[in-house]
């Protein structure tokens, strides 16, 4: 085993204290040697610091490479821009990572799905350019790039022969937006050439999502621009168990954040309820690419092992039980 490993970790608003406090338990309990340096960053940074990110975080994960994060909130309508977002394009995380596999035992829709969904991060109607032309009337603008698009496709066909993937699908809207999508399009055509061995196929997003729902197994990774790719993630998360089970990752050429796909949950927070899966299973990720395998797997098993008994389950999974007493189970399932 290597180490020691000097981590980044947020631990976010909401529910996220919870749910990173979990990952950090069952990874010590693991015996990888981890030094977390902890750092603030939203609704916690503001109060203590007076903003939602501080320079300090951004430095940290720069130097550490590596962070683990959990969710942090961002309030509807007027006030302040997405964090995430922000953090995303300061690190120039460009790439957003969601495997999506059933979990044997746990009760979903189906028990066969596994897909890795390939997320562009940077651009897209996702950049919250908005603006009011008069009262009454609001632009907001798409922005698509033929360098990001190229860097984001270049990276998912990477990923398919580096984790011996099939077929890469594109879903898009370029029937409709023909200039955007459109060159997205073109884009992905242009790197799926140079790369014969992998499947490439196209298909609308809307039929894309009748199909998903109808038989998932036909896929195997779906690479889009930003916004599809949110809804379609949250999406595939439903298929195997929702959105508390599903990991995921945030790739740039420097940096990776670690973080699950589901949000802060904000009436969840302080009660012991969530479920820690998609933060473990994001922390399983990282520990892969840390070269801790073997712990990432023993992790893997125990939790699988808890799922398949069913008996020690939170209540999103149909059981009762709080986020620490399904940590303490998993830990206590580690061989
Ligand atoms: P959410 O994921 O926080 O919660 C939606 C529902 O999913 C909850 O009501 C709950 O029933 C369930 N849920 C979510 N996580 C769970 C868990 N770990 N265990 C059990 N059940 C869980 O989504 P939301 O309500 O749309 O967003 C809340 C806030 O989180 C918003 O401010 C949003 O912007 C933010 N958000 C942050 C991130 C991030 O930091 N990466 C991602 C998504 C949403």
């Amino acid at each position: 085993m290597g180490g020691p490993h000097t981590i980044t970790l947020i631990e976010g608003d909401g529910i996220g204290p919870e749910v990173t406090g979990a990952a950090v338990e069952v990874i010590g309990a693991a015996g990888v040697d981890i030094h977390w340096e902890k750092t603030l960053v939203g609704a916690a940074a503001m109060r203590e610091l007076g903003t939602l990110l501080p320079q300090a975080a951004l430095t940290s994960i720069r130097k550490n490479r590596v962070a683990l994060k959990g969710p942090i909130t961002t309030p509807l309508g007027e006030g302040y821009p997405s964090i995430n977002v922000k953090l995303r394009k300061d690190l120039g995380l460009f790439a957003c990572v969601r495997p999506v596999k059933s979990i044997p035992g746990l009760k979903s829709l189906y028990d066969d799905v596994d897909l890795v969904v390939i997320r562009e991060n940077t651009e897209d109607l996702y950049a919250g350019k908005e603006h009011e032309v008069v009262p009454g009337v609001i632009e907001s603008l798409k922005i698509i790039t033929r360098e990001a698009s190229l860097r984001i496709a270049q990276f998912a066909f990477q990923y398919a022969q580096r984790h011996g993937r099939k077929k890469i699908s594109v879903f898009h809207k370029a029937n409709i937006m023909k200039l955007s999508d459109g060159l997205f399009l073109e884009c992905c055509e242009e790197v799926a050439s140079r790369y014969p061995e992998i499947e490439y196929t196209e298909l609308i997003v809307d039929n894309a999502c009748a199909l998903l729902v109808t038989r998932p197994q036909q896929f195997d990774m779906l690479l889009m621009e930003n916004l599809y790719g949110d809804i379609i993630s949250d999406l595939c998360a439903g298929l195997v168990g929702g959105i508390g089970v599903v990991p995921g990752a945030n790739i740039g050429d420097e940096c990776v954040v670690f973080e699950a796909v589901h949000g802060s949950w904000p009436q969840g927070a302080g009660k012991n309820i969530a479920n820690p899966m998609g933060l473990i299973l994001s922390a399983v990720l990282m520990l892969d690419q840390l070269g801790e395998e073997a712990a990432a797997r023993r992790i893997e098993k125990a939790l699988t092992a808890v799922i398949r008994e069913g008996k020690v389950l939170t209540r999103d999974l149909g059981g009762s039980v709080s986020t620490t007493e399904f940590t303490r189970e998993i830990i206590g399932h580690l061989d």
